[in-house]
């Protein structure tokens, strides 16, 4: 078993001030693969004395420096990919080669575009040739970086890297669930040669250190990815310090998959549900499909979700894993039962483990038709391999369901038609829009309206939410 209970501050591993133990499982067995520590309020402290310290020299650093240490970063991370996909795997459940390709990669591509939106970003610019007023962008200080279990390096980098390129220094919490792939980055940036204290690591839960970490008075910033939940707490928390809260929360997707849409469109669909065993924000988890071509969609759906293999990560190939812990896999449980309960058919998967697991978080990849908007299934983030199909006649009608959620994250469209495809994305009241399954490039903006959150991160919108705005007049 691992022995991870030291923190990363100031620029060493350092153990915790008091001891506090806790078990990081292997979802795909239940048993624990590495310790850690949950630290207290005199960790955070420390870690913040040491960013708001190196804050003063960090923040003046030239711009060529700073890409010239991610850069470094960036070739370090690429000749550590195993370790991090072995990381990945082990404490959330990926399978192996998943991990390697989509989990592993999405860490790179994110510190590489970053990279390139540093370049070309300006951190001073005159207001316009008339005036003699002057903008700087300047970094907001101390943040607070708080993450989830599910894309875990995907979201670290895209909280620590446009920090750093802002000049911010900060404390990472990664999830306490899943927090091997974190610790494994903070030996990459201290491998780089970051100076003391401008990135710094304590681990621990949303009660203590995530608590501990928002309401501080010497944390400028909190920079947040995960449940609505948890960020209406941390919202609550960090108001006495009117710091800045930028969040990435939950989602609830609806595909509007119309009767012209590509022959594929149905099994791309449940595909993109089922990918990480579900737990993705932005997963298109309500299916809502054209009248005149249900039934054929129906038996596509569920033949593409039998056709779906679950198994442990360790093993290479092309399947689903485990979803993340005992927590998760009671709470997809009991909302699949729901979704039996509250008359909803169910054409795929199903209640319990599938056949041959007697052990590990395993959920059975689950279709339910017949769904109407206002069920549990329809209205609640499952974060499981589920999906729900919902009947609609109109296009007016299909916006509607997909708009009635109090989510507002990644919604998705399905149709030949270029200038409907148009017209739908325009209605949709998301931060995100997939038309015909296109993933969205490198450097664009990502987070959510409403209960989604208020955040965008990614390229260049998300390096400004860790700056300031100054505006000089009398420049000239
Ligand atoms: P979670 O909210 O339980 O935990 C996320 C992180 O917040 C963890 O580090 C946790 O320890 C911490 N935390 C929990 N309560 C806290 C509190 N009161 N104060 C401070 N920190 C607290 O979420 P999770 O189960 O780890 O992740 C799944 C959720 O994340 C889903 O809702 C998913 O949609 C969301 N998510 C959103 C995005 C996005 O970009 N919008 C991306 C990935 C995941």
């Amino acid at each position: 078993m691992l022995d991870k209970r030291n923190f990363y501050i100031n620029g060493k591993w350092t153990a915790p001030l008091k001891s506090n133990d806790f078990e990081v499982i292997n979802p795909s067995n239940e048993e624990p693969c590495a310790i850690i520590s949950l630290g207290s309020a005199a960790d955070i402290d420390s870690a913040v004395k040491a960013a708001k310290e190196a804050f003063p020299s960090w923040s003046q650093i030239s711009k060529e420096e700073k890409i010239s240490l991610i850069e470094k970063l960036y070739e370090i991370y690429k000749s550590r990919w195993d370790e991090m996909a072995e990381s990945i795997s082990m404490e959330m459940g990926a399978p192996i080669d998943w991990a390697a390709t989509e989990q592993t990669s999405s860490g790179a591509t994110h510190i590489k575009d970053f990279i390139k939106r540093l370049k070309d970003f300006e951190f001073e610019s005159e207001f316009n040739n008339e005036s003699d007023n002057y903008i700087a962008y300047e970094p907001i200080g101390v943040c607070g970086l708080i993450t989830p279990w599910n894309w875990p390096i995907n979201q670290i980098t895209l909280k620590v890297i446009p920090a750093l390129a802002a000049g911010c220094t900060m404390i990472l919490k990664p999830s306490e669930i899943a927090p091997l792939s974190g610790m494994l980055f903070a030996e990459m940036l201290h491998e780089t040669g970051f100076p003391p204290g401008v990135f710094n690591l304590v681990n621990g839960d949303g009660a203590g250190v995530g608590t501990q970490i928002s309401g501080h008075s010497d944390v400028d910033m909190v920079s947040f990815t995960g449940s609505t939940r948890a960020g209406r707490l941390i919202t609550k928390n960090s108001a006495d310090t009117i710091k800045r809260v930028c969040l990435e929360l939950g989602g609830k997707g609806g595909n509007i998959v119309f009767a012209d849409s590509h022959p594929e469109a149905v099994r791309e669909g449940i595909r993109n549900v089922m990918r990480n065993s579900g737990q993705s924000c932005d997963a298109p988890t309500r299916m809502l499909v054209e009248k005149s071509i249900y039934e054929r969609a129906v038996k596509e759906a569920a033949e593409e979700a039998n056709n779906i293999k679950v198994d442990v990560s360790q093993k290479k190939g092309d399947h689903i894993g485990p979803v993340v812990s005992k927590t998760q896999f009671d709470k997809i449980q009991g909302l699949i039962q729901s979704g039996i309960d509250e008359g909803a058919t169910l054409v795929s998967g199903g209640p319990h483990r599938p056949d041959g697991f007697d052990k590990g978080y395993f959920v059975r990849p689950t279709i339910f038709t017949d769904v109407s908007n206002n069920m549990r299934i329809a209205k609640e983030e499952i974060f499981g391999p589920v999906l729900s199909i919902i009947p609609f006649d109109t296009e007016e009608e299909a916006i509607s369901i997909t708009n009635d959620t109090s989510y507002g994250l990644g919604n998705y469209v399905q149709t030949q038609d270029k200038e409907k495809a148009r017209r739908v994305a325009r209605k949709f009241r998301s931060g995100g829009v997939y038309i015909n399954g296109k993933n969205a490039d490198a450097g664009t903006p990502f987070g959510g309206y409403r209960q989604s959150g208020n955040g965008r991160e990614g390229g260049t919108w998300g390096i400004e939410e860790y700056l300031e705005v100054k505006t000089i007049s009398g420049w000239k």
